[in-house]
């Protein structure tokens, strides 16, 4: 058995060596189709911001003489105007002159300051100063925010809105991302039905395939559901030639623990590599991951879930879900956001994994205006209670040689990533 590091490691390992192997996933795409892929390219700008000297304020821009700015009582003559969109056109200023302007427009040539208008007395062809304005007051530099040819995202990237403002405002029409990852994904298990099929005795509907496609929507991958495979060698092979087939990384769910009718590892085996299949974590210890060789398209990832609703949830977004973003950034493996919180009640446990129980945080008031996380563990903490898992946000991490851990301790929680605290 390995530790989750260890396991991590590992896929880290794996993914590198198979990104370098398949590097040119990339496509130009619009920018209004860009949203949550990320840049195979750094952006460059291509123009510098502002692209001239510019108005902070609405005022008046001042010629000032021998580098003074506006001194109070001083009095300019007015012989223009400068808006956005319409710069002053009648060349450059002389000492003593100003033109009224707005915020966004072109400072005009040899206009030294621009005196805010609160601050000064407006007359019909002068302007009088009611106080000092230091010298290159109120002005945006050309090129203070971005300078020409600067790198204003970089590759491995993700495009959120935020971004939006930046490479719309450079006239950036078409950006290049990573082609979508396609993930293949089947479950195994004869006692699965689909939703609406009747159920015999110790049958169950099955859950992880929609779980599966439910937690990766999230992310720019197309998704192949093979459905479910019977347990039998024989089938699990052809799915998994058919998955190889058509994808960059085939999930598997259930099968990969030791009973009479887990095949799916000895399947991978003899179809690829299995680089393990255990690792100290709960819940998900049955875990198996590797690559299946031989396919139309060369090389496959394969990350088997266990098959119980939790343990399939809990390895898939906190062991494959940051190598899949890996796959994806080509740059960084990117686990959920990890942050500190306080345990609100005392915790036990047997010690021996690493242990993500299904937790809900929570932020309050806190002390001295500082908000505080506070989290709370859901109650059971089987690996099939979905109960739990659907009313929690997180999970807690518990290092594998800890038992028990005490109400007010601080203790580390990964927050499912569509989680906004409430
Ligand atoms: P396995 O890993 O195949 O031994 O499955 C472990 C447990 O999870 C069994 O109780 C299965 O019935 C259950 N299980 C397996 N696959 C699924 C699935 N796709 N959806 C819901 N439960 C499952
Ligand atoms: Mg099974």
């Amino acid at each position: 058995m390995i530790s989750f590091a260890q396991a991590q490691d590992k896929l880290h390992q794996l993914c590198r060596t198979w990104l370098a192997t398949y590097p040119d996933a990339s496509e130009p795409l619009a920018l209004s189709e860009s949203l949550g892929r990320y840049l195979t390219q750094d952006v460059i700008a291509a123009l510098e911001l502002p692209r001239s000297d510019v108005s902070a304020m609405d005022g008046y821009a001042v010629c000032s003489q021998d580098g003074e700015g506006g001194l109070t009582s001083q009095v300019f003559t007015l012989i223009g105007e400068s808006r956005a969109g319409k710069p002053y056109s009648g060349g450059p200023l002389a000492p003593g002159e100003c033109v009224r302007i707005f915020t966004g427009a072109v400072v005009p040539e040899s206009a030294d300051t621009v005196v805010i208008q609160e601050n000064v007395e407006r007359n019909s062809a002068s302007v009088r100063m009611l106080q000092s304005t230091p010298f290159g007051a109120n002005i945006r530099r050309r090129g203070e925010e971005i300078g020409a040819e600067s790198v204003i995202a970089t590759a491995g990237q993700l495009i959120t809105p935020n971004m939006i403002p930046l490479l719309a405002s450079q006239g950036i029409a078409e950006v290049k991302v990573r082609a979508k990852l396609r993930v293949a994904f089947f479950a195994t298990g004869d006692e699965l039905k689909a939703a609406g099929e009747s159920l015999g005795e110790g049958d169950i509907y099955e859950s992880n395939l929609a779980s599966i496609a439910a937690v990766l929507r999230y992310y720019p991958i197309d998704l192949i559901n093979l459905g479910v495979v019977e347990d039998t060698p024989e089938a699990i092979k052809a799915c998994l030639a058919e998955a190889s087939n058509n994808s960059d990384v085939v999930v598997s769910s259930g099968g990969v623990s030791v009973g009479d009718y887990d095949y799916v590892r000895q399947c991978v085996d003899a179809m690829g590599v299995v680089s393990d299949y255990k690792v100290a974590m709960k819940p998900g210890k049955p875990v198996c991951f590797g690559h299946i060789d031989g396919a139309k398209n060369g090389q496959t990832l394969f990350f088997g879930l266990p098959g119980n609703a939790v343990s399939s949830f809990v390895v898939l977004t906190e062991l494959y879900l940051p190598v899949l973003k890996y796959l994806l950034n080509g740059q960084r493996v990117t686990p959920n956001t990890q942050l500190e919180a306080i345990l609100e009640t005392d915790l036990s446990r047997r010690s021996g994994r690493l242990e993500f129980q299904r937790g809900l945080l929570s932020q309050d008031e806190g002390t001295a205006g500082r908000p505080s996380l506070r989290v709370s563990v859901m109650g059971s903490q089987d690996s099939h209670r979905v109960l739990g898992l659907a009313r929690a946000n997180c999970t807690i991490k518990i290092a594998a040689d800890v038992e028990h851990i005490r109400a007010g301790s601080k203790v580390t929680v990964s927050v499912f990533p569509w989680t906004d605290l409430q």
